[in-house]
């Protein structure tokens, strides 16, 4: 298949110096996983997935990030494409059947939304909390849920140069007006943080507002250079893994890379949380070269995955990922856990698992990586950090730590759940010792 040809270099014959980002989308998808030897049924199954669940990758992550000859184990094929068990088998054989019968859209449609709503498409009360409000009215796009931080979906960023298949917004991607929280209005932010002066750093996120245009970007962010109250803004972005030429070859790059100096010498902070699932997405030299030129213009990189079964469930991935991105110049910042929404039977790790993949990669590491923080859960309270396995008079607990909480007077507390080698996520959890959960956890 021509479009899977070439080796992990860009500079290989057939892949343009600059290429001009172009999304693959669903209708590509039985061709490139036809080519890469599933039978026909599968083909099937694995487009029924993707009716379910958002699919767009694009020409990089195809031929560059994705090794086909090791195709389906190959962590970054499991990250990108749809598998055929990613869903209860009953759900995908019902949609493969409409398919293969070749049943209206509208039919097909009806039955992959019947199937998304039993995937909790909103975890953690996403829409309905931490929505802000000015005057009594919720204020749309944004969420305050620690004090001293706002996130901001500016309403073009609302999608990614290509699509995590674990990804927890997947609900925003599918189309469903009532499920798109965004906004484009940044004199609403304004007013709100001029109310709230205890908050210090905005997050802009989506989506992944890297796929907006530099110009689009830069009327969110200028006006937002002349408020003191902020040390920091931040961007959460897997550009640098999937489309990094957004930082080198782009028209709009040194736009970009003009407007996080701006940042910087305004006399603030420019962090791109940059997410990166595996050590693979590190090594291209494009993506060498977009970490140099944003650290060029100021910006500091903190890095954050998921833990996730067939991507990354292995210490060795992890230890290996924080050394390369440490010696790239960027500081690992958290390992979270699979979310409680979309495939999650099928990603899941326990927590218990879980710990010893972070605490068996943190141990392999300099003191360098040890910036990063986790495996942690974000939970409806906030981020609970699974620190350990102990005995505590007689009986075998977890002990947890919050990072953030929306209680702040709950941070750094040490509680404990009853052990619990198949629990997953933190509603899976008992207190220990009789005793309760930090006020304000659920
Ligand atoms: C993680 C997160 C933040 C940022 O928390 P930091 O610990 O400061 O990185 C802010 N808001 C929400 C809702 C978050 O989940
Ligand atoms: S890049 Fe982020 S927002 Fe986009 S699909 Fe992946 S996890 Fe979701």
């Amino acid at each position: 298949m021509t479009v899977v040809q070439g080796s992990s270099d860009p500079a290989v014959p057939g892949f343009p110096a600059a290429p001009v980002f172009s999304a693959v989308t669903a209708g590509r998808l039985a061709e490139l996983v036809g080519a890469a030897g599933f039978t026909g049924s599968q083909v099937t199954a694995i487009r029924a997935v993707a009716e379910v669940l958002p699919f767009r990758t694009n020409r990089y992550v195809v031929e560059e990030l994705i090794d086909w000859s090791a195709v389906p184990d190959d962590p970054i094929y499991r990250l990108v494409f749809p598998q055929e068990d990613m869903l209860p088998a009953g759900d995908v054989a019902r949609i493969a059947d409409l398919l293969t019968r070749g049943a209206a859209p509208k039919e097909v449609a009806a039955a992959a939304n019947a199937v998304r709503r039993r995937l909790n498409p909103h975890p953690a009360g996403q829409l309905e909390l931490n929505v802000p409000r000015h005057a009594g009215a919720p204020l749309p796009g944004m969420q305050h849920k620690y004090r001293e931080t706002v996130l901001f979906f500016p309403k073009q960023g609302q999608t990614c140069h290509s699509y995590c298949t674990y990804c927890f917004r997947w609900a925003q991607f599918v189309g469903d007006a009532d499920l798109k929280m965004a906004s484009g209005d940044i004199g609403q932010l304004k007013r709100y943080l001029a109310d709230h002066p205890e908050v210090s750093n905005v997050l802009f996120t989506g989506g992944d507002p890297m796929i907006m245009r530099a110009g689009v970007l830069r009327r969110y962010v200028e006006p937002l250079l002349e408020l003191d109250q902020l040390e920091s803004l931040r961007i959460g972005t897997k550009a640098l893994s999937y489309w990094p030429y957004k930082f080198t070859t782009d028209p709009d790059a040194d736009d970009m890379l003009r407007l996080f100096e701006e940042v910087s010498r305004s006399g603030k902070d420019l962090s791109v949380m940059a997410h990166f699932s595996h050590p693979r997405e590190l090594r291209t030299p494009v993506v060498e070269q977009a970490v140099r030129r944003l650290r060029g213009a100021g910006a500091s990189i903190r890095t954050q995955a998921p833990l996730m079964r067939y991507i990354n469930d292995d210490p060795a991935v992890w230890s290996a990922m924080w050394s390369r991105q440490v010696s790239m110049g960027m500081v690992p910042y958290y390992m979270f856990v699979e979310r409680d929404t979309g495939p999650q039977e099928y990603f899941k790790v326990s927590l218990a698992d879980a710990h010893d993949i972070f605490r068996r990669a943190y141990r392999d590491v300099s003191g360098l990586c040890r910036t990063v923080r986790g495996p942690s859960m974000s939970t409806t309270s906030g981020k609970v950090c699974v620190d350990g396995v102990v005995d505590v008079a007689g009986e075998k607990v977890f002990a947890l730590h919050y990072i953030q909480c929306r209680d702040a007077d709950a941070v750094g507390r040490p509680f404990y759940a009853k052990f619990d080698p198949a629990a997953a996520w933190f509603s899976e959890l008992v207190p220990a010792f009789d005793g309760g959960f930090p006020a304000g956890a659920a």
